[in-house]
């Protein structure tokens, strides 16, 4: 063990259905745009690009039911529902075919965005940090290992606020599949056991306001709630 000159953070982490037990995370990575209909209401093209992907900082996780303050330097935040895979072998070059062996568990995620702050970046070719990484940018709710929930591909990803659908989509949506980003992913950094990656959002995002409540789920995988005070 290495000895260090400040103590050394906890690592970040996130809840397991029915476990005591946590999933440590390493990176968060996510995806761009891999919702057709999401893509064509930003005036994008979904038929001409590969997938792209931006981080959040580990520690932007948070657990279902967090009570988030509305974040700093922005008037215009975003929810965005999303499905959450995380990584439990690591591997470059991974492939397609065995892709889904690096899985460990699913769960459903809100990748939250300054969308002002991230309209000001793209206008001015800046980076989307301080837009997706925001501190407690990354809701995420309770990992279901792939030995209970499998693989799921036919699910519904509902996103709701105060109980109104907000956005709804099944995971065959997708344009890039689980297995797809994995393999694209990996070819461009070597991914590692606690990785998680968030594989964007449909068609329907929008604001969230003060004293709003915001609910992401997928069919099998349970919801995280988060609440915006
Ligand atoms: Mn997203």
């Amino acid at each position: 063990m290495a000895e260090f000159v400040i103590p050394a953070p906890t690592p970040a982490s996130v809840a397991v259905q029915d476990s005591p037990a946590r999933f440590p995370v390493r990176r968060i990575f996510c995806v761009g745009r891999n919702y057709a209909e999401h893509a064509r209401e930003f005036g994008n093209d979904p038929d001409k690009e590969p997938p792209f992907f931006f981080t959040k900082p580990a520690d932007a996780v948070i657990d279902d039911g967090f009570t988030l303050p509305y974040p700093s330097a922005t008037s215009d935040l975003h929810f965005e529902a999303e499905l959450v895979v995380a990584i439990g072998k690591g591997g470059a070059n991974i492939t397609e075919t065995s892709a889904l062996s690096h899985v460990w568990g699913y769960a459903p995620g809100n990748d939250l965005t300054r969308r002002d702050l991230q309209a000001e970046a793209k206008a001015m070719k800046r980076p989307w940090d301080m837009s997706k990484g925001f501190d407690r940018s990354a809701p995420c709710g309770a990992l279901v290992p792939v030995s209970v929930a499998g693989h799921p591909t036919d699910a519904v990803l509902t996103c709701t606020v105060n109980g109104a659908v907000k956005q709804k989509a099944k995971l065959s949506d997708m344009i890039w599949s689980v297995p797809a980003i994995i393999a694209f992913l990996s070819q461009r950094v070597e991914l590692h056991a606690g990785d998680l990656i968030y594989t964007g959002t449909p068609a329907g995002v929008g604001p969230l306001q003060r004293g709003d409540s915001c609910e992401v789920s997928i069919t099998g995988l349970g919801r995280v709630t988060t609440n915006i005070a």
